[in-house]
């Protein structure tokens, strides 16, 4: 199991082992803030297993290794294309550039999102406003099935409503 781990701002700043978060709660380094169902038992303690701990300190250099590739682009918006909705299989979509390369857009997490092929032509090299299209973004909205899936969507999401400066406890769903 993985846990998501938060720096003291709640900036996510990684996944890591769950044993690891485990120790460094019990060593006094984070503080579990979300759990597992699942425990963790010697014969004279038993510990939860920490989903999400927070640090104690800032830390100022983020590496996540969570990358915004072609495939976890189409998996955080599940297929669904964010200008007109429609879901579709892996190969009929396209990853769109909300502004566009030409324009000095970058291969973000905030800027990269699914797209069907229509909508992309549509757009073309324009940014949403010129091209009259709105963005979904109701990524926190998603149905979340499992426990370890928890984790990494909300990594994502995290990383996208902090990226939009908003504060993004509010907008997480916590099951
Ligand atoms: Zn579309």
């Amino acid at each position: 199991m993985k846990t998501l781990k938060l720096d003291s701002t709640y900036r996510p700043i990684g996944v890591i082992d769950c044993i690891e978060a485990l120790v460094m709660c019990i060593v006094g380094k984070a503080t579990a803030v979300e759990e597992y169902e699942e425990e963790i038992s010697s014969p004279s303690v038993t510990f939860k297993i920490p989903s999400v701990i927070v640090l104690k300190t800032v830390v100022k250099f983020i590496s996540t290794g969570f990358r915004p590739s072609r495939s976890n682009i189409l998996w955080r918006d599940r297929n669904q294309c964010q200008y007109c909705g429609i879901v579709e299989p892996p190969r009929d979509m396209t990853i769109d550039h909300v502004t566009p390369r030409s324009r000095g857009g970058e291969n973000t997490w905030t800027n990269l999102v699914t797209c069907c092929k229509r909508c992309n032509q549509k757009k073309g090299s324009r940014t949403p406003k010129e091209a009259h299209m709105s963005l979904l973004c109701h990524l926190h909205q998603y149905p979340i099935t499992s426990q370890h899936l928890k984790v990494y969507t909300m990594l994502v999401q995290a990383y996208y409503v902090s990226s939009c400066r908003l504060h993004w406890q509010n907008n997480l769903v916590f099951l």
